[in-house]
């Protein structure tokens, strides 16, 4: 089975490229490199000893996209290609509408030019907005309060809609919770630009002694310690919620949509707490303002994904905060 992977040298994408080669499908990569590095090929070559295609250049550009479509014929596409950071969407609407929204767009087309009739997309528990009642369920009225947010949500209508114009498309929508953690080689992670803005990447800098201290935004929501709780899935884990909805839509072209995450809540005190005691590692802290658009907490209803798709996470917290310290670690030594 051949399956083209959009944004596969990204965070997800390359942890998910893995998962598929070592499970002997064939893969083809694309990915321009605005938020990620070549040297993640030579990773994922070196974890899986095995060589997969890799294309460089962007999902939007039409032409680009023909070429491949033209040289393979596709099973099947992971699309995880898009920008992703809520703050910068604030600034750069129309950069973020525009990446993530031609692109799904080119690949509809292809795939019904070439008959490519299988699309798994990458969208985001930011579509649930701020949620009335926990966990939350698939069905749930969904809302949305930043651009990239509404580009999962319209990008997810723009799919629905193309399943109903000629339902042979299958089209499986998977909703992310917060995926962290690494690779166990140490070879792929999280690696943002900048200062970051997610806590784990924050705690990782701090660690490091790049950052003196964690802000935590607010320590009075009504949660259990007063701290936001997300529901942290192990980016391994995540990728492997993947092939399970490929499995799924190679055996029928279902339109459905999947939750991804533990389905349990932790806060940003125990996330630090249990990064203390995986790592030895103390992690100063200060509590400061509440971060605008934060909801208090959120954290999913796994039971549609562990029901149809037979997934479950099974990395806990604690190899979550081993897993990207070792990242961190391993990256530092290799510069
Ligand atoms: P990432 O930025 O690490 O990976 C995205 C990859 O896509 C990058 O390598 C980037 O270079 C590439 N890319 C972007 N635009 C492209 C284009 N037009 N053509 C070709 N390549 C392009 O992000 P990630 O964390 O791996 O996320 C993958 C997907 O999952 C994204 O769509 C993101 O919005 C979604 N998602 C991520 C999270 C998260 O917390 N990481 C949560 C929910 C949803
Ligand atoms: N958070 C924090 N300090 C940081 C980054 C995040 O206290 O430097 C908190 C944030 O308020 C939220 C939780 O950590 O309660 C997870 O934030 P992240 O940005 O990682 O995920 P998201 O809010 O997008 O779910």
């Amino acid at each position: 089975m051949k399956i083209l992977v959009t944004g596969g040298l990204g965070f997800i994408g390359s942890h998910t490229v893995v998962e598929l080669l070592n499970q002997n499908y064939e893969v083809i990569l694309v990915d321009n490199l605005y938020n990620s590095k070549l040297e993640v090929y030579e990773n994922i070559k070196t974890i899986t000893k095995k060589v997969p295609i890799f294309y460089q250049g962007d999902v939007c550009d039409p032409d680009f996209l023909e070429m491949i479509f033209e040289r393979h014929k596709m099973d099947a596409i992971i699309h995880f290609a898009g920008y992703k950071a809520v703050g910068e969407s604030v600034k750069k609407p129309l950069e973020y509408y525009e990446n993530n929204l031609v692109s799904t767009i080119n690949l509809c087309k292809m795939m019904k030019k070439y008959g490519c009739k299988n699309l798994v997309f990458s969208s985001s528990a930011t579509v649930y907005g701020s949620p009335k009642e926990l966990p939350i369920i698939e069905d749930f009225p969904l809302q949305t309060t930043n651009p990239y947010g509404t580009t999962k949500l319209v990008n997810e209508w723009i799919l629905k809609d193309f399943h109903h114009s000629d339902p042979s498309f299958g089209i499986i929508l998977l909703r992310y919770f917060n995926p962290i953690g690494a690779h166990e080689s140490g070879l792929l992670g999280e690696d943002p630009n900048g200062i970051p803005n997610n806590l784990m990447p924050y705690i990782l800098k701090v660690a490091d002694g790049s950052l003196p201290k964690l802000n935590i935004f607010g320590n009075d929501y009504p949660t259990r310690d007063g701290t936001g709780v997300r529901d942290y899935i192990h980016v391994v884990d995540l990728a492997k919620g993947h092939l399970k909805a490929i499995e799924k839509i190679l055996k029928e072209p279902i339109f459905d949509v999947y939750n991804l995450g533990t389905g349990k809540g932790y806060s940003v005190l125990e996330v630090v707490k249990a990064f203390e005691e995986a790592n030895q590692i103390k992690i100063p802290y200060e509590i400061k303002e509440r971060r605008e658009g934060d909801v208090a907490e959120c954290y999913a209803d796994v039971s549609h994904a562990f029901e149809d798709l037979h997934f479950q996470a099974e990395k806990d917290l604690k190899q979550m905060c081993k897993d990207a310290y070792r990242y961190n670690q391993r990256k530092k030594e290799r510069k």
